[in-house]
């Protein structure tokens, strides 16, 4: 039996070392230089001290990376880096682009594991130079060993305390953290907090990285909203409002973070079902427990279903692999898979929590006229409002009345705030109104490279 994992995060990996554990070949494709996903980026390649400085969650991706490694020699894995998987059919065959040359091969079985995207936060200056993700920085800081100097946070969100923790420890400390959530979120947030270990542990991390910027003298602003960034060159003026008081601050550089979701690009191309998730504020892909979906022998895992974060995305991994495994007579059909399902479950409590507290806010998920919403085709806000009131009912009319979705991201960035719009609008749900239609290729490819396509047998 032969087996695709698309995506060498926690949870292809661990997926990927369940299936060669029963002898099952598996061949795992990323588009990354090295294996390691969102959280354990370019870790095999940078220093014990570098490591250390981005925190014990990134360090303990090594033993997983050391595991991976024996099995690649063992030649019972094959891991394919740098390979941006552009197609993957309900007949499971895969085509992949690397260096410019595409490549095309059919499997028994499919592990989607391509993990999440950052949240679009399109507020006024959003697309100015200077002004970027807390995720792309963070990518700097692992790939580059760069950290932005004199930044400014907006957002909010675990990941954005965890980078301006990791910017502290660059010896680099963001110059103040524009927060969005406000009293009434953690209020509303507590009633999901349950006293389980595993909810204590994400709670003391987080108390951890709070105090950690508290002491080191980061400035933090709570419940800011309507945020506008004027940008001259490299200076950029964040003018913002807190409880009704306009003030204002410069940066150097300007971090957005509103959250992630799970990356539905390959899961929509394969028309599965999906539904909306009123807590996180986005669709997922519909599967049983196990990451089963509706197409026999393709499965999804980790935080491409739901965003758990990377220990679930590690048990999330393992469960597809063992269902893979019992479905197709590898394991016992009645084998137990209840106890890792168990411990997946016990990340679900606190992310309801997490969820709630830092939920998206109004004022930049329906953003004014004059903001760009689909970055791609630079479709604004307002022309979208206008071809809603002309008639166009959802997101893919949309598409023939503006381009909006039909650049090089195929809407994985603008789709959420399309659908918030058009549903506010239409005075619809965003189930109602429906996703974009993707179809493949989902990432851009030459014609030339199509035309060439390479099959491996
Ligand atoms: C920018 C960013 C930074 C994050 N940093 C952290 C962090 O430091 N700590 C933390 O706890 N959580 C972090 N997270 C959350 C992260 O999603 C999870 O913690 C965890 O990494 C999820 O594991 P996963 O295996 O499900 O997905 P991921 O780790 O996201 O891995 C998915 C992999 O699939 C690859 N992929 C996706 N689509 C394709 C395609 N079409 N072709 C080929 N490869 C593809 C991606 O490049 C990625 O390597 C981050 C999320 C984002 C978006």
């Amino acid at each position: 039996m032969r087996v695709a994992v698309i995506g060498a995060g926690p949870a292809g990996i661990s997926a990927s070392l369940a299936l060669v554990a029963r002898s099952v070949h598996v061949t795992m494709l990323d588009e990354q230089p090295s294996a390691g996903g969102q959280i354990y980026r370019n870790l095999a390649n940078v220093s014990a001290e570098q490591a250390q400085r981005l925190g014990s969650d990134y360090v303990i991706g090594k033993s997983l990376l050391k595991q991976l490694e024996q099995a690649i020699d063992n030649k019972i894995l094959t891991s394919v880096s740098r390979a941006s998987v552009w197609s993957v059919t309900e007949e499971k065959e895969v085509s992949w682009s690397i260096d410019g040359r595409s490549y095309c091969q059919k499997f028994d079985a499919i592990i989607l594991a391509t993990g999440s995207i950052e949240r679009a936060m399109p507020i006024d200056g959003w697309t100015n130079p200077g002004v970027i993700t807390v995720g792309a920085a963070q990518i700097l800081i692992k790939t580059a060993r760069y950290s932005p100097p004199s930044s400014v946070l907006v957002g909010s969100g675990p990941l954005f305390y965890l980078v301006a923790c990791q910017m502290l420890e660059m010896g680099n400390p963001p110059k103040a953290l524009l927060e969005t959530q406000n009293n009434t979120d953690l209020l509303k947030a507590f009633i999901h907090l349950r006293p389980n270990l595993t909810s204590l542990l994400y709670l003391a991390k987080g108390l951890v990285m709070l105090a950690k910027l508290r002491f080191a003298g980061v400035k933090r602003i709570k419940a800011v909203r309507d945020v506008r960034i004027k940008s001259k060159g490299n200076a950029h003026i964040i003018e913002f409002s807190k409880v009704g008081t306009k003030r204002q601050i410069e940066a150097e550089t300007v971090l957005l973070h509103a959250g992630v979701h799970p990356n539905i690009q390959i899961t929509q191309a394969l028309g599965l079902k999906h539904d909306w998730s009123q807590e996180n504020h986005c669709f997922e892909p519909r599967t049983d427990k196990f990451g089963r979906t509706s197409l026999k022998n393709i499965f999804v895992a980790g935080d491409g279903i739901k965003i758990l974060g990377a220990d679930a995305a590690k048990i999330s991994g393992k469960c597809a692999a063992l269902a893979l495994l019992a479905d197709n007579g590898f394991l016992n059909a009645k084998a137990d898979l209840s106890r890792p399902y168990r411990l997946h479950q016990k990340y679900v409590q606190i992310r309801k929590f997490l969820d709630v507290l830092y939920a998206p806010k109004d004022w930049y998920s329906c953003p004014t006229n004059n903001i760009v919403i689909c970055r791609c085709e630079e479709v604004t806000a307002g022309k979208i409002r206008e071809a809603v009131k002309i008639g166009c009912l959802g997101p893919n009319q949309l598409k023939a009345y503006s381009r909006c979705g039909m650049g090089n991201c195929q809407g994985r960035y603008c789709g959420n705030i399309v659908i918030n719009l058009i549903s506010e609008m239409v005075g619809q749900t965003p189930e109602e109104t429906g996703y974009f239609r993707i179809r493949s290729p989902i990432k851009p490819v030459s014609l030339a490279e199509v035309a060439n396509l390479e099959t491996i047998i």
